[in-house]
């Protein structure tokens, strides 16, 4: 049983896993390699001077590999609540977690699946997105959404930061207490 897991590795999905790894959350993160990002060329990251979109794909997954978050290749196919939290079907087999965090870019098929509520986009090119909280959660008890299905601006350094919140709000709603992650620079 997984205390996390997240479906999508893009920028929003890595980096909430980079946070819930790190906070001692058995992480899971299933992804079926289509993110958009792969076809960006990133100049507008703040502190990177510029970086292709798959090696900032590539960096944001090992940054949550390094905390011990486990990445599997696989596409998710359906999300059914249980008593403990949540089966996640995939092409490869089906995993259990207590939460779960939707980060599938524009794909939002899952989701309405899986009976999650969804409003009309207001971002550019984005037809449809998840309604969710200022938290992060829809209105599934034990589900979150970030990044771009979670209707914030289409940029990396806004969907990063997007999967960063909810992934902060969700360990401080596990832990029962506000979390914060900081490391010292020692001198
Ligand atoms: C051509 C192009 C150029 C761009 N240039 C820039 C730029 O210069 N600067 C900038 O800031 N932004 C740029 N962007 C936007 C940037 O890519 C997005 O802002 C953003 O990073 C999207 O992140 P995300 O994590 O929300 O989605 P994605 O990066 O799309 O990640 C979603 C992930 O979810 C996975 N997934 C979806 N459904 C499932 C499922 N059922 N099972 C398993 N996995 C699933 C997908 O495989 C994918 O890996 C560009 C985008 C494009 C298309």
């Amino acid at each position: 049983m997984y205390d996390v897991a997240i479906i999508g590795a893009g920028p929003a999905g890595s980096s909430a896993a980079i946070f819930t790894a790190k906070a001692g959350k058995k992480t899971l993160i299933l992804d079926h390699d289509k993110s958009m990002t792969k076809r960006a060329w990133v100049e507008n990251h703040y502190g990177v001077m510029e970086i292709t979109g798959p090696e900032l794909v590539e960096l944001g997954k090992k940054q949550a590999s390094k905390f011990g978050a486990e990445i599997l290749e696989s596409a998710v196919k359906n999300i059914t609540k249980t008593d403990a939290g949540f089966n996640i079907e995939t092409e490869n087999g089906t995993y259990e977690a207590n939460q779960v965090i939707v980060a599938t870019g524009v794909a939002v098929d899952l989701a309405e699946a899986a009976g999650i509520k969804t409003k009309a986009g207001t971002e550019p090119r984005i037809k449809t997105v998840l309604d969710v909280d200022a938290d992060g959660r829809t209105n599934i008890e034990g589900i979150w959404a970030a990044g771009t299905v979670a209707g914030v601006s289409v940029h990396t350094i806004i969907t990063a930061g997007d999967g960063a919140k909810v992934a902060i709000n969700l360990i401080s709603h596990l832990n029962g207490e506000r979390y914060v992650d900081h490391d010292v620079l020692k001198a």
